[in-house]
């Protein structure tokens, strides 16, 4: 029996699962570890946060979908990988072995130690969930009201959250008058095209959002009935590092073609955890079209056929919610957005967002196990 283990419920990883509920390898024996059971779809949470949708519309249900792929879901963290030993240390005090990995457990975002007042960082989006649910609470009983949202991070995850934020606690507390500022040491969007920026600029200001590109985080701008996101650019898992792994600068795997681990044969990584060269944008696009790769080169590792490689597709399209039923629409040069492209780069999204969650449900869950 060859032991297959994937770290981390990542978009990659459902779609192996996926596959697997598909067509089982006899022969194999499937363990999953992820700190939770339900993993959101990164795409669909600023939609979550603006309460345009319920936290489990927003999920991939990786118990439901470990069980159609007779898989083992261990509810657990990475702590440490011993290469050498093939075992992988959980922070619940277990360990696990392997004879193939596979890591898809995304990046993290870690906010200045001790700063004042009430801080949401964007990741891990565990955390995000507790903190959100924690906040509106206080919101909806009248507690410490905010009157102030500002943002660290000029990205897309920067832009559609505060807006999302903003959105979410002006209708709560209608009476309640909240301004907001974006601070952010580059560019706003750095990467996606002038016309989708203008129209990121026009959404800001409609939503009274002041912009302030170019310019660094000062703590002291900090306010006590106020809220900052944090949503700087992704940072790599500390423990990444001290695996013996190759990494990048930031500490992310690098990986060749095929997605495996340089010079690890039985090692994958994917998705934000990576390091592609050249280096790719942290962005779920990447992940989710790194799957159906990662799925097949794990099967053919596993029956010792050809692996296949992977190659970055050279325009993404990105679609950015505005949280006012709207969405900014951009591929290549191009951008669509205004009153009436926008509302219906909305439909599009949400369109696509639901159906990729939709893609892991009512797989069969009585799928014969892999054993
Ligand atoms: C607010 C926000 C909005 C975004 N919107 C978009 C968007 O619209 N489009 C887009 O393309 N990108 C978007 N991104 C970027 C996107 O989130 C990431 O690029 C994407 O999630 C990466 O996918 P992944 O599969 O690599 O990792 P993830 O989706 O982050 O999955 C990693 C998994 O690993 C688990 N994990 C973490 N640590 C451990 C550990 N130690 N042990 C075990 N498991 C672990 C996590 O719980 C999680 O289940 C957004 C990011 C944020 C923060």
């Amino acid at each position: 029996m060859k032991r297959l283990l994937l770290l981390g419920a990542g978009h990659a990883h459902a779609q192996v699962l996926a596959a697997w509920a598909r067509a089982p390898l006899p022969g194999v024996q499937l363990c999953v570890v992820s700190p939770g059971a339900l993993a959101p779809y990164s795409g669909m949470v600023p939609g979550w946060l603006a309460g345009t949708y319920r936290f489990d519309e927003i999920c991939i249900d990786f118990a439901a979908l470990a069980a159609a792929a007779g898989a083992e879901l261990l509810i657990d963290e990475v702590q440490a990988i011993d290469i050498a030993a093939r075992q992988v240390q959980l922070a619940g005090g277990g360990q696990r072995g392997w004879d193939l990995l596979s890591l898809n457990v995304g990046s993290t975002l870690v906010p200045p130690a001790g700063l004042p007042g009430r801080v949401l960082s964007l990741r891990p989006l565990g955390r995000l969930r507790a903190a959100w649910d924690e906040l509106l609470a206080q919101q909806a009983a009248g507690a410490a009201p905010i009157s102030h949202v500002g943002c660290v991070g000029g990205g897309a995850a920067g832009v559609e959250s505060i807006l999302a934020v903003l959105a979410r606690l002006r209708a709560l507390q209608p009476a309640q008058p909240i301004s907001a500022q974006l601070v952010t040491r580059g560019s706003l969007l750095p990467g996606l095209p002038p016309a989708a920026v203008r129209g990121t600029r026009a959404a800001l200001q409609q939503a009274g959002v002041a912009v302030h590109t170019g310019q660094d985080f000062d703590p002291a701008s900090i306010r006590p009935d106020g809220l900052l996101l944090w949503a700087t650019g992704a940072l790599a898992h500390p423990w990444q590092r001290d695996t013996g792994l190759a990494t990048s600068d930031g500490g992310f795997l690098r990986i060749d073609a095929t997605l495996r681990c340089l010079g690890q044969p039985q090692v994958f990584a994917v998705g934000d955890c990576a390091a592609w060269s050249p280096p790719l944008p942290k962005a779920g696009v990447y992940a989710v079209r790194m799957g159906p790769v990662l799925a097949a080169n794990l099967r053919a590792t596993l029956t010792g056929q050809a692996l296949r490689t992977y190659a970055p597709q050279r325009r993404a399209l990105v679609l950015l919610a505005t949280a006012d039923g709207r969405a900014i629409a951009t591929r290549g040069g191009a951008a669509l957005h205004g009153p009436w492209l926008g509302r219906w780069a909305w439909r599009w999204k949400d369109r696509i967002d639901r159906g990729f969650i939709a893609r892991f449900q009512g797989l069969a869950p009585d799928a014969p196990a892999p054993r």
